[in-house]
C-alpha cells in the first residue's frame, strides 16, 4: 500500500548544513564533468562517432559531458526496439510498472543535490531553481505512479440485467518524447514516465542543450528495473532525429514540450498518414507563453512588486510560465514600477556552480543573441528603466531588465523573449487590464494582484489562460496541486501533474458481455 501523494519539499539553503551539502554535490559533479554518455537502444549502449558537446552556459569552456548522437537509422532502430518491447510491457500489471517509478523517485531523492548540481552545470540553474526542478521530477514519478494504479480497473459504467459492461484504459503503443531544456530534469522525466507507466514504450530525444541530465535520468530508470526496450534514449538533432520519430508509422503518440514553432510543425507532420500506418497519431504539444501579471489599483503593492520580480526573473525568465508582461492600473503604475526597479537592481547574477546567485546565464549563444536583439527593440518601442546590458565573454549573462510604457500590441508585449526582461504597460481600469492580458496568441499562465473580489471573479471567467494565479507569482506550479498546461497557441492543455494526465497516454475501451 503506497502512502498518499504529497509533493517533495524544497531545500532551504539559508540553513548552513543544506548549503554545505549542496556545495559538496557541486564538487562531486565537477569531478564527473566531461564524461561520455551513450545512446540506449533495446537495453544496449551505443557509442557513435558523432557527438553533442554539452557545455556550462556560465563558463562556456567547461564541458559538462560528451554525448553520442543518433541519426535517422539509429532513431528508426529505437522505434523498432520500442515497438517490440511494447508487446510485453503492455501486459504488465500497472502496480508493477508503478513500483519502478517509485524506486526511481527514491534513487533521485537520495541523490537530490547531485541532480540539482548537474542542472546548475548544464543549464545554469541557480540552486533554488535547480532544487525545484529536481523536486518536480520526483513528484512526477510519485504522482503518475499512483495515477496509473488508480486507473487499473478503468471507470464505472452501468450494466443492465444479463449484461456486464466494462470501461478500461489501455496503452497506445510507441511514444516519441521530445522535451525542452528549460525544466531539463522535470519535464523530460515527467513526459517520459507518464507514457511508460501507462504501458507504452518510449523513444526519448532530449533537448540538445541538456542531454547529460537526461542520460543521468535514464541510468536511474535502468537501475530502478526498467526492462530493456521500454525506454530508448536517442539524443540528436531536432531536424534529423525529431522528424524521424515524429514521422515514423509505428509511433502512436507524440509528447512534445517546447516552442510554438516546433510544436505546430510536429502537429502538422503527425497528421500526415505514412505508408504502413494503421492508426491516427495523437499529439500532446505544450508550447510557449507570453504571460502577464495584472496589477489592480486595489492591491497590496508589495505583493505585486514581488510577484512581478519572481515571475520575470526566476531562471532568467526562461520558463514558459515566466511573467514577461506587467499590466498595471494607472493609479499605482509609477509606484509599482519604482518598487520593481528597486528589487530588480538588488538581484545577484552569476555562475550558479560557484555561488548561490539569484540569476544565472541564459542557456546558449542563440538565446543570448535573441534576448539582446529584443533589448534593442525594447529601446525603440518603450523606455529602458534598468538593466539592458549583456556580456557573453565567458558565459551568457544578461542583466535583469525592465522596459516601461509599452503599447499592448508592441513586439515586446507580443513575442516570447525567453530571457530576463519584463515589459510594463499602463491601463485605465481593470476591464482594459484583462483585455490587454488576453491580447496575445498565447494563453499559458497569468496572475492578478487585487483585493477586489468582483475583479478576481471576473478574471476567473475572462482571463483566458490555462493557469491563473491570484495574489502571487505566475510561475512555480506544483505537481498534483496546480496541474499545468496552456490555452490558445500555448498548447493542447494536457495539464501535466494533473489528475487526467496519465489517461492522455491511453485509449479507452468498452467491453460488453452478455450472460
Ligand atoms: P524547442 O526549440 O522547440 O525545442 C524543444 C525540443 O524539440 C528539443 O528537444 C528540440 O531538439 C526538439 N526539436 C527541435 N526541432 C525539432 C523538429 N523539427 N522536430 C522534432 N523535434 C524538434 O524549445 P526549447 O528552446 O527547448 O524550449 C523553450 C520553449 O519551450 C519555449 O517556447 C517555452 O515556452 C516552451 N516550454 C513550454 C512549456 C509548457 O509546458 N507549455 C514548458 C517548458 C518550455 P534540439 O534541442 O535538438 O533542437
Amino acid at each position: 500500500m503506497v502512502t498518499p501523494y504529497k509533493h517533495e519539499p524544497f531545500t532551504d539553503f539559508s540553513i548552513k548544513e543544506n548549503k554545505e551539502e549542496f556545495e559538496e554535490a557541486l564538487k562531486y559533479v565537477k569531478g564527473e564533468l566531461g564524461k561520455q554518455h551513450d545512446l540506449l537502444i533495446d537495453g544496449e549502449r551505443i557509442r557513435t562517432d558523432a557527438k553533442i558537446e554539452s557545455t556550462n552556459p556560465a563558463n562556456t569552456k567547461e564541458v559538462v559531458g560528451t554525448i553520442s548522437k543518433a541519426n535517422k537509422e539509429l532513431a528508426e532502430k529505437a522505434v523498432e526496439s520500442a515497438s517490440e518491447a511494447f508487446k510485453d510491457w503492455r501486459t504488465w500489471d500497472p502496480e508493477a510498472r508503478a513500483e519502478i517509478l517509485f524506486r526511481a523517485a527514491a534513487i533521485i531523492r537520495r541523490r537530490k543535490h547531485e541532480f540539482s548540481a548537474y542542472l546548475a552545470y548544464e543549464v545554469g540553474k541557480p540552486w533554488k531553481e535547480a532544487d525545484a526542478d529536481t523536486a518536480e521530477a520526483i513528484d512526477f514519478l510519485e504522482y503518475y505512479g499512483r495515477q496509473a494504479v488508480e486507473l487499473k480497473n478503468g471507470k464505472h459504467v452501468e450494466s443492465r440485467e444479463g449484461e456486464h459492461n466494462q470501461y478500461v484504459y489501455q496503452p497506445i503503443g510507441v511514444t516519441a518524447v521530445i522535451p525542452p531544456w528549460n525544466l531539463a530534469l522535470a519535464i523530460m522525466a515527467g513526459t517520459t514516465v507518464a507514457p511508460i507507466v501507462a504501458g507504452n514504450t518510449v523513444v526519448m530525444k532530449p533537448a540538445s542543450n541538456s542531454p547529460v541530465i537526461a542520460a543521468k535520468f535514464v541510468e536511474v530508470l535502468e537501475e530502478a528495473g526498467m526492462p530493456k526496450g521500454v525506454i530508448n534514449f536517442i539524443p540528436g538533432s531536432g531536424g534529423e532525429v525529431g522528424d524521424t520519430i515524429v514521422d515514423h508509422p509505428k509511433v502512436g503518440l507524440i509528447s512534445f514540450t517546447g516552442s510554438r514553432e516546433v510544436g505546430t510543425r510536429i502537429i502538422e507532420r503527425a497528421s500526415k498518414i505514412q505508408e504502413g500506418q494503421n492508426h491516427l497519431k495523437q499529439v500532446i504539444a505544450e508550447m510557449g507563453g507570453k504571460d502577464t501579471v495584472v496589477v489592480d489599483k486595489e492591491a497590496d503593492l508589495e505583493t505585486a512588486a514581488e510577484a512581478i520580480v519572481v515571475s520575470a526573473y526566476g531562471f532568467s525568465g526562461q520558463k514558459c510560465s515566466s511573467g514577461s508582461r506587467a499590466v498595471v492600473h494607472e493609479d499605482v503604475y509609477d509606484e509599482v514600477l519604482e518598487m520593481v526597479k528597486e528589487r530588480t537592481e538588488k538581484l545577484t547574477v552569476g555562475n550558479a556552480t560557484e555561488d548561490n546567485v539569484y540569476m544565472g546565464p541564459v542557456v546558449d549563444q542563440g538565446a543570448f543573441d535573441k534576448v539582446m536583439s529584443y533589448i534593442e527593440i525594447g529601446k525603440e518601442e518603450g523606455r529602458l528603466v534598468t538593466g539592458g546590458k549583456g556580456d557573453d565573454s565567458k558565459g551568457y549573462f544578461i542583466e535583469p531588465t525592465i522596459f516601461a510604457d509599452l503599447a499592448p500590441d508592441s513586439r515586446m508585449q507580443q513575442e516570447e523573449i525567453f530571457g530576463p526582461v519584463v515589459c510594463f504597460t499602463k491601463v485605465r481600469d481593470f476591464d482594459e487590464a484583462i483585455d490587454v492580458a488576453n491580447n496575445t496568441e498565447y494563453g499559458l499562465t497569468g496572475a492578478v494582484i487585487s483585493n477586489n473580489r468582483a475583479h478576481l471573479e471576473k478574471a476567473k471567467y475572462d482571463f483566458h489562460v490555462g493557469n491563473l494565479y491570484f495574489n502571487r507569482n505566475c510561475t512555480g506550479a506544483i505537481v498534483g496541486y496546480q496541474p499545468f498546461g496552456g490555452f490558445k497557441m500555448s498548447g493542447t492543455d494536457s495539464k501535466a501533474g494533473g489528475p487526467d494526465y496519465v489517461m492522455l497516454h491511453m485509449q479507452a475501451k468498452t467491453i460488453s458481455e452478455m450472460f
